[in-house]
């Protein structure tokens, strides 16, 4: 089956188009600039071919309705038609406390994430404009929504309880939710796999780092605690956002005069890596060239790995110990010295990192532990779109029987 999975944001789509029997993918790409005067959608097919466009796209609708036209076309070779399109699987980041798994979309469920936008302003309401799009163009082809709330639901209320007053979370549903949670779903199954713990008790860590970043503990496949909370700026430090700070911060700034727009500024696009290294980067890369020349550019670093360390040590008390630790996200995958500066001292706790393991360990699935170790750490590059598609596949298979 041809699945097109779409993760649509406010202004751009990204998509993949995947064949599941041999869990192929035949194209993906990007759709960029929606409703602003130069829009793009760029396409690599797995044939070698690549197809640019350049035009405004007023909207997701118009957007979507010119990338099927361009799958089907000759040009790209990918399919022959429309009807060779089996089913569409969306990422939709909020499904509250009402969704533990992905769902076939119907009215009732769209919905369902209309209203859950009130949780998530910023992402459900783009996501859902994608799924309007997509049953108006194909109305007869299932939709699938894989929510990235659904896996952290297994969490124990003592894990996503804030102490606060009970009737925040009676009235307004505040509580932790977590996020990233098909990305920690698959590099937490495939480094199960990887370990020969399939099947297996097992207590296992996954640090998803890319441009926002979270870590989940996982005890035998369900999430006991993930470091992202009510939305996504808690927790870990991120290129952007703070992670953990003083709530009262926020007020502190108000009570000096700074308007609550510039706060919400600071506090999303202003933190992270990028206000610690003192406006240097929010790019990993760029921090890690720079750490020998920019003192500011190496304290942000070592913040980011001392704050990472924190939650792993945590979260090995929080499982009762550990077996397996997982890096993945551009950061994860990609970030030889972030691994080793996070992992350093950790030997009393059972992780020893093997240092030629972890420079070679890059961008593919690799033990980066030493054999002595008792805790395997293992680098797996995430594959979300794989999981909506087999999501997808799988509940449109049960459709049938
Ligand atoms: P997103 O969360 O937007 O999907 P990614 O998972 O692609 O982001 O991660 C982006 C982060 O990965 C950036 O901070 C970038 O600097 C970092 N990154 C990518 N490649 C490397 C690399 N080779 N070395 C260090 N960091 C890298």
């Amino acid at each position: 089956m041809n699945i097109l999975v779409l993760n649509s944001g406010s202004s751009s789509i990204k998509f993949q188009l995947r064949e599941t029997a041999r869990e192929q993918v035949l194209c993906k790409g990007l759709i960029e600039r929606i409703g602003e005067p130069k829009g793009a959608i760029s396409i690599t097919a797995s044939n070698g071919r690549k197809v640019e466009r350049n035009h405004p796209l007023s909207n997701h609708a118009e957007a979507l309705e010119k990338l099927i036209q361009l799958l089907v076309s000759p040009e790209l070779g990918v399919l022959k038609s429309l009807a060779d399109i089996g089913a569409v699987g969306h990422r939709v980041v909020h499904g509250g406390e009402d969704y533990s798994g992905s769902i076939l979309i119907n009215d009732a469920a769209i919905k369902r994430i209309d209203e859950l936008s009130e949780l998530a302003p910023l992402h459900n309401p783009p996501n859902l404009k994608g799924i309007q799009a997509c049953k108006n163009l194909m109305p007869s082809v299932p939709q699938v929504g894989v929510f990235d709330t659904a896996f952290h639901q297994t969490m124990d209320p003592v894990a996503y309880m804030y102490p606060l007053p009970r009737e925040l979370y009676e009235k307004h549903k505040i509580r932790r939710y977590g996020f990233h949670g098909t990305s920690h779903r698959y590099v937490h199954g495939r480094a199960r796999a990887l370990a020969g713990l399939e099947n297996k008790p097992c207590r296992i860590i996954t640090a998803h780092l890319g441009n926002g970043c979270s870590a989940a503990a996982i005890r035998d496949g369900k999430v006991v605690d993930t470091t992202m909370g009510f939305t996504p700026l808690e927790g870990l430090v991120m290129g952007t956002r703070p992670g953990d700070i003083d709530a009262s911060l926020p007020f502190y700034l108000l009570d000096r005069g700074m308007p609550e727009k510039e706060i919400i500024t600071l506090l999303q696009k202003k933190s992270g890596l990028l206000g610690t290294s003192g406006g240097v980067s929010n790019d990993m890369r760029v921090l890690l060239r720079e750490s020998a020349s920019k003192p500011l550019a190496k304290l942000a670093v070592d913040v980011f790995c001392y704050r990472l360390k924190k939650y792993i040590g945590s979260y090995i008390a929080a499982l009762g110990g550990l077996d397996v630790l997982v890096f993945t996200g551009g950061i994860g995958e990609n970030a030889t010295p972030v691994r080793a500066k996070t992992c350093e001292g950790l030997d009393a706790l059972g992780i020893e990192l093997d240092p030629k393991r972890n420079e070679e360990g890059v961008r593919k699935e690799a033990l980066i532990s030493k054999d002595s170790s008792r805790i395997k750490v293992f680098c797996v590059p995430t594959d979300e779109e794989l999981v909506i598609a087999q999501e997808t596949r799988h509940i449109v298979e049960n459709l049938k029987n």
